[in-house]
């Protein structure tokens, strides 16, 4: 054998650089053998904050940081924005943040379309604090990759902070954009299943969508033996109102009219446009009183909510009809939404501005 042969020292640093060698592969190939699992995992559920959770999950535990976040395009403003945290808590800090292209390094990989990876942050001037300082925390390595579907880009991710002071590798960004391979494809469906399942001037369900979920809910109730209470809204001389103050002031009074009905749901609960200016709700595992009560407070809310026209404040109110699955006993969906519209109806007849319990007449 030619050459020189090595000595002590190097041959303990050549061992050591293989055994770190080593280290990084294995890693690899488990970080990868979870990929396939993530896949299946991510497009497992269609509803757009599952997909993200699951995403922001899984990023935590293959890249093992300490933090995650998805940044989307808002395509009308071109912006980006923070759509999900793995600290689902800090969402509503960084509501009002919003990136333009090339700012900060989530703007900066949506401007180059190219992923980036920073060991230091502080040591590199794309980084911008906004995040840090809202949050109060302190960002030091960074992963950050584009969203990419059919060639366009919809957002960005990031892995932030590798875990026990450790900088992110070569290998660690090779494993994110595979992540973020299926992220993007799962994100982009979850986005569409949503646009179609959802009104777009209210971000209230479409009325075939809260069908499908009042039948699916209403054999449940019956397997697991609970109340349903569905509610009926009707604005209140609609018509006048937009001939007198047009239909954009129209449509924010049906913004408000949504907003006070998110705001009082549950989670659990189903609230849709039924109609133009009609809205249904179906509260889930409650009874007549938590029904009227619910109604009740989404008609004070509207009333009270002022809105500047011709430099006057005005409001409108909405009357309201609800039905209950165990007092009413109706003997399928149609029955019941019947129950609460004619219910609604004798609140029209009787004055408007007001809340009816459905009863046989
Ligand atoms: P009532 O108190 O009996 O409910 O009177 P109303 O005028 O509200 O009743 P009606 O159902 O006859 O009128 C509904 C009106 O709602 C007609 C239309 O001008 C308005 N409307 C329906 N959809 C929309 C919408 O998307 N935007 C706006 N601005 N107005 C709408
Ligand atoms: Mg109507
Ligand atoms: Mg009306």
């Amino acid at each position: 054998m030619g050459g020189k042969s090595l000595n002590k020292y190097e041959i303990f640093k050549y061992t050591k650089a293989l055994n770190k060698k080593i280290e990084y592969q294995e890693n690899y190939i488990l970080q990868l053998k979870s990929i396939i699992n993530v896949s299946s995992l991510i497009i497992s559920s269609l509803a757009k904050k599952d997909v993200l959770g699951s995403i922001l999950e899984q990023t935590k535990k293959i890249m093992e940081c300490l933090d995650s976040s998805i940044l989307l395009i808002d395509f009308e403003t071109n912006k980006l924005y923070f759509e999900a945290l793995s600290n689902d808590k800090d969402i509503e800090a960084l509501s009002d943040i919003r990136l333009n292209i090339g700012e900060g390094i989530a703007g900066h990989v949506w401007k180059t379309g190219k992923s980036l990876i920073i060991k230091d942050v502080s040591n590199d001037r794309r980084f911008c604090n906004k995040v840090d300082n809202k949050l109060k925390n302190i960002t030091r390595s960074i992963i950050a990759v584009p969203l990419i579907v059919n060639n366009r880009i919809i957002g960005v991710m990031e892995a932030i902070n590798k875990k026990s002071n450790n900088t992110f590798n070569k290998y660690d960004l090779e494993i994110f954009q595979l992540l973020s391979t299926y992220a993007a494809i799962a994100i982009e469906n979850a986005i569409l299943y949503e646009m179609a399942i959802t009104d777009g001037l209210t971000r209230l369900y479409v009325k075939s969508y809260f069908i499908t979920r009042l039948i699916e809910e209403m054999n449940r109730s019956k397997r697991q033996n609970y109340n349903l209470a569905l509610i009926m809204f009707d604005i209140d001389h609609f018509k006048i109102f937009n001939d007198t103050y047009g239909h954009q002031a129209g449509d924010i009074v049906l913004k408000n009219t949504s907003k006070a009905i998110i705001k009082n749901a549950r989670k659990s609960d189903i609230p849709a446009r039924y109609g133009g200016e009609e809205f249904i709700v179906l509260l889930t595992d409650t009874n007549k009183e938590g029904g009227m009560l619910f109604a009740e407070r989404v008609r004070e809310i509207v009333k009270s909510v002022k809105i500047k026209k011709h430099k006057k404040n005005i409001s409108v109110t909405i009357s309201a009809g609800v039905a209950s699955l165990k007092e009413n006993e109706p003997k399928d969906h149609i029955e019941f939404i019947e129950m609460a519209d004619q219910a609604l109806y004798y609140s029209k007849r009787n004055g408007r501005d007001q809340v009816n319990f459905f009863k046989k007449e």
